[in-house]
C-alpha cells in the first residue's frame, strides 16, 4: 500500500497554498464570511484531524465540516488542482466512525435507499403527492419544505409512465449502440418518469437502451453521510451487476454520476450522464417546437464534479422556440447537496435564497436541472416564495420536443 492510498484522500490537499482564490467560489463562505466556512478554512481543520492536533469529535472541526455543502465549486477554480471531495469524504468517514451519523441523516438513508423498505416509502410518497395536499401545504418550516419537494417531484399525469414506447424510424445510427440504464433509487422512486424520457430520447438518438437487473442504490448519499463501508458494498454491487462490457452506462441523476465516475477502473469510463450521450455525434436528433422560457441551473455535480457544460446546452438548442434565459449565480449551489437540506437546513436555505431571488426577478415559466435533489429544493423554494415555474429535467423537455415532432405518441 502506498503513502498515498494509507493517507486516503487527505493526500489530495497536499497542492492547497492558501492562496484564497477559492473563497468567493464556495457558497458557505459567501453566506457567514466565516473562512471556517470556506474550502481554504476546510483544508486546514482537515489538515489537523489528519495530523491529529484535533480530534474527530472536536466540536469546531464537526460544526464546519458538516457545514460543508460538498458541492465542490471550489475545485474547478483552484489554480493548484486541489482535490477537496476526496479528502472531504475520507474526513467525514473519520468523523462517522468517531461520533456517529446523526439520527435524521440515518432515517433518511434507511428509508430513501434500502431494498425492501424505500419501494414501500416511495409508493406510500407517490400516493400522497398525488393526492395535491404536498402542494397546498409547501411552505418554509421543516415540515412545508418537505413538501414542498415532495410536490417537485410531480412529472405531470402524461409523463407518469416509464414504459418503453415504439419509436418511429429515425435512427442516427443503424444498428442501434447498446446502453445500460442506472435507475438509483429516488429517480426511480419519485421521478420514473425521467427514466421514461431517457428511454425515449436516447431511442430517437440511436440508443437501444437495456435494463439491468441486481443494480442498486449508487452510494453517494452514504458516502457524503461518512458511510464509506456502506457507500463501497454498494458500489461493488453495482460494479457485479453491470458486468464488465463495454456498453455505457447512462445516468440521469448528476450526483450518482458524479460519484459512480469515482468508483474507479473500467467501470468509471461507461459512466455517462444523459446529455453526453445525447449530444455525442453531432446530437441530439432536432425535435418540434416547445414554447417555453426556460432558467437552466446546472447541478454542482454535473458542471464541477463531472465538468459537464456544454452538452445540456446542446440539448436545449435542439428544441425549436425554446428561450433560455440567463440567471444570475445560474451556476451557484441551490444547497441542496443530498440530505444536507435535511440535516443542515438554515445553511441550506441561505445558500438557496440567492438563487430564489434571481429566479423570481425573471419568473421563468420552467426551471431545468439534471439532478433530483436540486429538483426538490429548487421546486419546494419557489412553491414556498410563491413563484409558479416548474422545475423540469433537460431530457423531459427534450422529450416534450419529440412529441411535439411526432416521433412518438
Ligand atoms: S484550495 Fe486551491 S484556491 Fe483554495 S486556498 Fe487552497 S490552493 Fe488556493
Ligand atoms: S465543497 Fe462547496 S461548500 Fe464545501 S468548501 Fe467547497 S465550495 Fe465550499
Amino acid at each position: 500500500m502506498t503513502v498515498a492510498q494509507t493517507r486516503g484522500g487527505f493526500a489530495g490537499l497536499d497542492a492547497c497554498v492558501h492562496c484564497g482564490f477559492c473563497l468567493q467560489a464556495c457558497p458557505t463562505f459567501l453566506a457567514t464570511g466565516d473562512d471556517a466556512d470556506s474550502p481554504r478554512g476546510r483544508i486546514e481543520l482537515m489538515r489537523s484531524l489528519e495530523r491529529g492536533d484535533l480530534s474527530p469529535t472536536d466540536a469546531a472541526l464537526t460544526y464546519h465540516l458538516d457545514r460543508c455543502l460538498g458541492c465542490r465549486a471550489c475545485e474547478p477554480v483552484c489554480p493548484s488542482g486541489v482535490r477537496y471531495g476526496h479528502a472531504l469524504e475520507t474526513a467525514r468517514e473519520r468523523l462517522a466512525v468517531a461520533g456517529g451519523v446523526p439520527w435524521l441523516a440515518r432515517a433518511a438513508l434507511w428509508a430513501l435507499t434500502t431494498q425492501g423498505v424505500s419501494g414501500v416509502v416511495y409508493w406510500f410518497a407517490r400516493v400522497f403527492r398525488a393526492t395535491g395536499i404536498p402542494r397546498l401545504l409547501a411552505g418554509w418550516g421543516r415540515i412545508r419544505f418537505a413538501m414542498g419537494m415532495l410536490a417537485a417531484t410531480n412529472g405531470g399525469e402524461r409523463r407518469g409512465k416509464a414504459q418503453r414506447v415504439s419509436v418511429p424510424a429515425f435512427p442516427r445510427r443503424s444498428p442501434p449502440v447498446p446502453a445500460f440504464l442506472f435507475r438509483g433509487c429516488v429517480m426511480e422512486g419519485l421521478f420514473p418518469h425521467v427514466h421514461g424520457a431517457t428511454i425515449r430520447t436516447l431511442q430517437v438518438n440511436g440508443y437501444e437502451v437495456r435494463e439491468v437487473e441486481g443494480q442498486v442504490c449508487c452510494g453517494a448519499l452514504h458516502a457524503h453521510a461518512g458511510l464509506g463501508d456502506a457507500a463501497r458494498e454498494l458500489a461493488r454491487a453495482n460494479v457485479a451487476a453491470f458486468g464488465d462490457g463495454d456498453e455505457p452506462i447512462v445516468v440521469n441523476s448528476a450526483g450518482c454520476g458524479a460519484f459512480m465516475k469515482e468508483y474507479g477502473g473500467a467501470f468509471s469510463a461507461r459512466v455517462r450522464d444523459v446529455t453526453e450521450l445525447l449530444a455525442a455525434n453531432g446530437g441530439p436528433v432536432p425535435g418540434g417546437p416547445v414554447d417555453l422560457q426556460v432558467a437552466y441551473d446546472p447541478p454542482c455535480h454535473l458542471l464541477h464534479a463531472q465538468r459537464i457544460s456544454q452538452p445540456p446546452e446542446r440539448l436545449f438548442a435542439a428544441i425549436p422556440l425554446l428561450r433560455l434565459v440567463t440567471i444570475a449565480g445560474a451556476n451557484d449551489c441551490c444547497g441542496s447537496a443530498g440530505l444536507f437540506t435535511l440535516v443542515e437546513p438554515e445553511m441550506s436555505r441561505a445558500v438557496l435564497q440567492p438563487k430564489l431571488e434571481a429566479l423570481s426577478a425573471v419568473a421563468p415559466q420552467v426551471v431545468a436541472t439534471g439532478n433530483p435533489g436540486c429538483a426538490m429544493q429548487i421546486g419546494a423554494g419557489l412553491a414556498a416564495r410563491g413563484v409558479r415555474a416548474q422545475v423540469r429535467h433537460p431530457v423531459e423537455l427534450l422529450d416534450a420536443s419529440y412529441r411535439a415532432a411526432g416521433r412518438y405518441e
